[in-house]
Order: structure tokens, then C-alpha cells, then sequence
């Protein structure tokens, strides 16, 4: 077994690492304070081939495998978490569903948004009544002569209104379950379909977070990227992707952080020496620098199995539980390291900890991961609906 990366991957990481230092961490408490989207910053993705590195060649894009993004990821969170996440959606979840399974036409028309605009697409799955249990989501799509009338409303959905396209997940045909889901991709112009309120968040403050209506919308029959039957589980098999990529930028984020805690450690003299000298200091770097690893290996494995395709859902899961409790505690001791220059918002490390406290509910929960890693491992699934 090989942990190396090859050269080529080493030259890529120190090339977005230069990036993210000298352009992303001076501008990330910006968009922190501001609540703006990284506009700026999508200009620099694109300029970088960043955005859409996993597209197909005859696409345009340059086929890049799973690992590069992660590599890519790490290191843009690394600086700004809500950069990793935008390189995120820009690569991996609606973007590995449209390489899989999108028709030509819809990637002829939807991988230039991303490569040329750097416009990452929205996923909607989550509604007021469907979180955890997503084959609960209520939205409708009707079948009608020219396509597919959508009624419902969303909720939490990243990008809303900064995005252009939505991957929209719906009921079709009033089909109970998961065999009823379909996905349908609707474009923010689309009648009927109206942005709705924005939710102001703890962390990740740069990427609204926000309600999606759809009152009557007609999309056309173009815009079905798949059927209900099996379309839940083919576009749950993609959003292992975006897991991956959410564990990511949780790494990115707690590396990040402990970075700035090695520094300040040798730097910041108490009792006459560096406050590096106490094991109580020591200690704490040291677990900082395992659980890293654990989790690096953890994701690094995932992505490197997933080749060009979907990371497995049971790798994906375990990488997302683990980095996402690593990365509020690696955060929040780092935050500890700095005292009282950790609490405040000159440095970057409350950012951080805020930031990285959204990865153990986003894109399913640290509980819903543990879940499927106990069907996994044990010989018998649970149902959460039997009474
Ligand atoms: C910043 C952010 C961005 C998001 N972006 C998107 C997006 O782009 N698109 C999208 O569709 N959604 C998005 N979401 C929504 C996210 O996917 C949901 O928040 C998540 O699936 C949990 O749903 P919920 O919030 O309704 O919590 P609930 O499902 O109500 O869960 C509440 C609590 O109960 C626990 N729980 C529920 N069921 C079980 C069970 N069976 N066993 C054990 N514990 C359980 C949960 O783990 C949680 O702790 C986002 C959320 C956040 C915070």
C-alpha cells in the first residue's frame, strides 16, 4: 500500500495552498462580517481550474479524480471554509450527478455555468418536514404535456438565490417512499419558482442559506436528470461525493486552525517561556496532529477508492462522523491555545470554530452517519418508522 502522492499531486496542492494563503485567508473574515458570497474569490477558483475538475474531458473539463479535489479542498478550507465549500459543490454532488447520469444536452448547457462562471449548483433535498428523514420530502412533480409542474417549498438550501441551477428532489406521481423521488434540475429563472427567506447562520456566513418555493413551476421534460423507481439511491450514490467533500473542508478548517495554534504556541511566552514548553500545551498539539491524520487517512481512502466515480457510502459516512467531531475539537482547543486572542475576532480561530460546528449537521447528521455505519455492522437494519 502507497500513501505518497504523486509528484504531479504534490505540485497541485502547493499551488492551491499558495492560493488559498496569499488571496483566500486575507479576504475570509470579509465575507464572514460582510454575510456576502465570495464572488471575488469564485473569479479566483475559476482563473485556478478549480471549478469543474472533475468535468469530463469531451465536456470541457479536465477529469480530474476524487483525490484531486479533496487535495484542493483541504487546502482552499484550509484558509476560507466557505471557499472549500464552494470548490466543493463546484466538483462533487449535483456536478458528479450531472457526469453520471445528466443527458448531453443538459451537460452541454450546465458544465459551462460551472467551468466558465464558476456557478456552483444547489441540491435540494431538506424540507420544514423532512430533515434526517429525507423520503419524507413532500414536494410534487406532476406530469404535464410539456414536462413536469413542481408545488412545494425547501428549506437550508446552500446557494440559495447565488446559485443559478437546483438540483431539485421531488415526489412524482404522489408515489409514497423513496422509489417515488426523482430529481428534476430547474433553473433559478424558471416561473413559478421564487427564492424564499434567507436563514442567518452561526457559521459558514458567506453561503446563504435559504427557502426555495415552487408554486406551479414547469419544468421542462429536459430538465429530469432521473426518474423515481431507483433515483433516490442513484442520486444518494452522488451526494456521497458532496459528503466527502463536507468532511473536507472540515479537515481543511481544523488544519487551518491548528496551524495557527503551532505558531502561537512558540510564540506567546507566559511564566518566562514559551507556553509550547507545558505539557498541558503539548499534549493537546499532539492530539490535534493524530486526529488530523486519522481523518486525512480516512478521507484520503475514500477518495482514492471512489477513483473517478462516487466515494463508497459506508467510507464517506465514517470519514464525514469522524472529521466532523475532529474539526469542532481540533477548532475549539486551538481557539483554547490562543486565550483570549482566540475569543476574539481579530484572529481567525472563532471563525474557524463556528465554521466547523455546521459539519455534524449538514449533509446528513453525525447521528444519521453513525446509523448507516451501524447497518453496515451489524446483521440486522433498523426502521426508524416501525412503531
Ligand atoms: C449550513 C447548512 C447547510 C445545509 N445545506 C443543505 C442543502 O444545500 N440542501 C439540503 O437539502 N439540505 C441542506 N441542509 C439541511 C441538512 O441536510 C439537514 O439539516 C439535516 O439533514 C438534518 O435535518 P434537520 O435539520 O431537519 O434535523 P432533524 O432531522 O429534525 O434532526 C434533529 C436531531 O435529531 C437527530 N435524529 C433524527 N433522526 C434520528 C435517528 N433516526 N436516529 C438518531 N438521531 C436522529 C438528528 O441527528 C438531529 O440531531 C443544510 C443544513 C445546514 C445546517
Amino acid at each position: 500500500m502507497d500513501f505518497a502522492l504523486t509528484a504531479e499531486q504534490e505540485a497541485f496542492r502547493t499551488r492551491v495552498r499558495g492560493l488559498a494563503d496569499s488571496v483566500f485567508a486575507p479576504r475570509a473574515a470579509k465575507w464572514d462580517a460582510a454575510e456576502e458570497y465570495p464572488w471575488d474569490n469564485v473569479k479566483d477558483l475559476v482563473g485556478a481550474g478549480l471549478m469543474g475538475l472533475t468535468i469530463p474531458r469531451e465536456y470541457g473539463g479536465p477529469a480530474r479524480p476524487v483525490l484531486d479535489v479533496v487535495l484542493a479542498v483541504e487546502e482552499v478550507a484550509r484558509a476560507c471554509g466557505v471557499t472549500g465549500r464552494i470548490v466543493v459543490e463546484g466538483n462533487l454532488g449535483v456536478v458528479g450527478a450531472l457526469s453520471a447520469y445528466g443527458a448531453d444536452a443538459q451537460k452541454r448547457r450546465y458544465f459551462p455555468w460551472v467551468l466558465e462562471h464558476g456557478e456552483k449548483p444547489a441540491i435540494a433535498i431538506s424540507e420544514p418536514a423532512a430533515g434526517s428523514a429525507a423520503t419524507d420530502l413532500e414536494t410534487r412533480a406532476e406530469e404535464v404535456p410539456d414536462g413536469f409542474r413542481l408545488n412545494g417549498h425547501k428549506c437550508w438550501i446552500t446557494g440559495a438565490g447565488t446559485s443559478r441551477l437546483y438540483l431539485v428532489f421531488a415526489r412524482f406521481g404522489g408515489r409514497p417512499g423513496a422509489e417515488g423521488i426523482g430529481g428534476v434540475l430547474v433553473e433559478r429563472d424558471t416561473p413559478g419558482f421564487t427564492i424564499g427567506r434567507r436563514e442567518f447562520m452561526m457559521g459558514l456566513r458567506g453561503i446563504p442559506e435559504g427557502e426555495l418555493h415552487f408554486r406551479d413551476c414547469v419544468v421542462p421534460r429536459a430538465g429530469l436528470l432521473v426518474e423515481p423507481g431507483d433515483g433516490f439511491k442513484k442520486l444518494m450514490r452522488a451526494y456521497n461525493g458532496q459528503r466527502l467533500g463536507a468532511a473536507t473542508v472540515a479537515l481543511g478548517l481544523a488544519q487551518g486552525a491548528y496551524e495557527h495554534a503551532l505558531r502561537h504556541a512558540t510564540s506567546r511566552r507566559q511564566f518566562g517561556r514559551p507556553i509550547a514548553d507545558f505539557q498541558g500545551i503539548r499534549w493537546k498539539l499532539a492530539d490535534m496532529a493524530v486526529t488530523l491524520d486519522a481523518a486525512r487517512l480516512l478521507i484520503h481512502r475514500a477518495a482514492a477508492r471512489a477513483g473517478h466515480g462516487f466515494p463508497d457510502a459506508l467510507e464517506a459516512a465514517k470519514a464525514k462522523t469522524f472529521a466532523a467531531e475532529m474539526a469542532q475539537a481540533v477548532t475549539s482547543q486551538a481557539l483554547q491555545i490562543h486565550g483570549a486572542a482566540g475569543y476574539g475576532r481579530s484572529l481567525p480561530l472563532e471563525r474557524m470554530a463556528r465554521d466547523a460546528r455546521m459539519f455534524a449537521i449538514g449533509g446528513g447528521t453525525v447521528e444519521m452517519m453513525r446509523n448507516l455505519i451501524a447497518d453496515h455492522v451489524l446483521p440486522t437494519r433498523a426502521d426508524w418508522r416501525r412503531g
